[in-house]
């Protein structure tokens, strides 16, 4: 069976403490079995730190802000079994 990863809109979402209820549960339960996004979200909380340090706080909150109410897909399509 083909799991669907995580899209990396919802890893950032995730990773700047947007999702609650039920779409944190899904991210959740599937970090949990799936190296692939626990990978990504590494890199996601990686970049996000960065953009910490590096932005004012009042440019750190616009991205932020971007980022919340952006159309985000929470799973991408599971690619093909090669
Ligand atoms: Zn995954």
């Amino acid at each position: 069976m083909l799991l669907p990863h995580a899209t990396q809109g919802a890893l950032k979402r995730y990773s700047l403490g947007f999702l609650n209820g039920e779409d944190q549960d899904l991210i959740e339960e599937h970090l949990l079995i799936c190296d692939d996004c626990r990978r990504a979200l590494s890199l996601v909380d990686y970049c996000i730190l960065q953009m910490r340090q590096t932005l004012s706080e009042a440019e750190f909150q616009e991205q932020a802000n971007a980022i919340r109410h952006g159309h985000i897909l929470m799973f991408k399509p599971a690619s093909p079994a090669n």
